[in-house]
């Protein structure tokens, strides 16, 4: 699928939801792609991107900045801390802020560069043993642990068990965020964003209906 076809799609969807055109952005998450295909769609003129790795979103994204003004960068994937200085220079949004002591890191780090990525708090809302995120019912007491660290969190992120009506689990961080006075919304992929935006959705993370089919998974 094209990514003009993408937007119009979630232009759609808003329109559906009855919520402003443009309210929803759209982060192509371009993990394990080849360069040539993530280089198409900058040359389409878009610019938000999701990386799973540290490493990775190292290894292509400097580069990629220099020659594309506006490159805005979301990490995706869990971080370990002795990555999080890495990942704090490289992007300008984490999705994945999912215990204490990654918190008490990043709020550090922050003192220290001056300055700090907007953060998504994950909630693993399947609490799923193997997923990253708090549990639903301790996300408030994170949410309010964080923002006594004065870090910048801009909302929830979630990622529904791959077995299980995806609707549930968007409706569950909907309203976790909304008792939490949280805007941000980072949920829907590939399969579910149209769904996810239904529910409120601000940032939803698109794949392999943008860029194929990846040849290996994470
Ligand atoms: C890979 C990934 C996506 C994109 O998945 P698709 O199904 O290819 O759209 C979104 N969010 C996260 C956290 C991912 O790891």
């Amino acid at each position: 699928m094209s990514l003009d076809e993408i937007k119009s799609r979630i232009a759609i969807a808003e329109a559906q939801a009855g919520r402003a055109a443009g309210s929803v952005e759209l982060i192509a998450v371009s993990k394990v792609q080849p360069n040539a295909r993530v280089e198409g769609v900058l040359a389409q003129g878009h610019r938000v991107f999701g990386e799973n790795r540290v490493q990775e979103a190292a290894g292509k994204w400097p580069e990629f900045r220099e020659r594309y003004q506006g490159v805005d960068l979301h990490l995706l994937g869990p971080l370990q801390t002795n990555k999080a200085r890495q990942a704090m220079e490289l992007c300008d949004t984490i999705h994945s802020l999912d215990r204490p002591k990654l918190a008490t890191v990043l709020a550090r780090l922050a003192q220290e560069l001056g300055r700090c990525p907007d953060l998504f708090v994950q909630v693993n809302t399947g609490e799923e043993p193997q997923k990253a995120g708090v549990l639903p019912r301790e996300a408030d007491a994170f949410v309010s642990e964080c923002r006594g660290l004065d870090l910048p969190i801009k909302g929830l992120m979630c990622i529904p068990p791959a077995e299980e009506e995806a609707a549930l689990h968007f409706a569950l961080l909907a309203k976790i965020a909304e008792r939490n006075g949280l805007s941000g919304l980072s949920m829907g992929m590939s399969s579910d964003f149209e769904k996810a935006i239904s529910f409120g959705a601000t940032h939803v993370r698109v794949g392999s209906a943008i860029f194929g089919a990846r040849t290996y998974d994470e």
